[in-house]
């Protein structure tokens, strides 16, 4: 199956030091995805087009991994 995507958004980690009234996220946990998971999952989704790929969190740049 072909699928095409306008917006995807991949949260890339579940660490955050805010504490933001507004915040639907939940409780913060010490958690990254990787590179090669990223990769993994875009390559078993088949996916064909992404118009706009966003990486949330969390907060993105706790992910030092992904600031390399
Ligand atoms: S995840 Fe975003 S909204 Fe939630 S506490 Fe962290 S910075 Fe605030």
């Amino acid at each position: 199956m072909k699928i095409l995507y306008h917006d995807l958004q991949i949260e890339i980690t579940r660490r955050c030091t805010g504490d933001c009234k507004h915040c639907c996220r939940g409780d913060q946990q010490n958690l990254d995805l990787t590179k090669e998971e990223i990769d993994a999952l875009l390559n078993y989704n088949d996916i064909h087009s992404v118009n706009r790929l966003l990486f949330s969190g969390g907060n993105p740049p706790l992910n030092g991994e992904m600031l390399e």
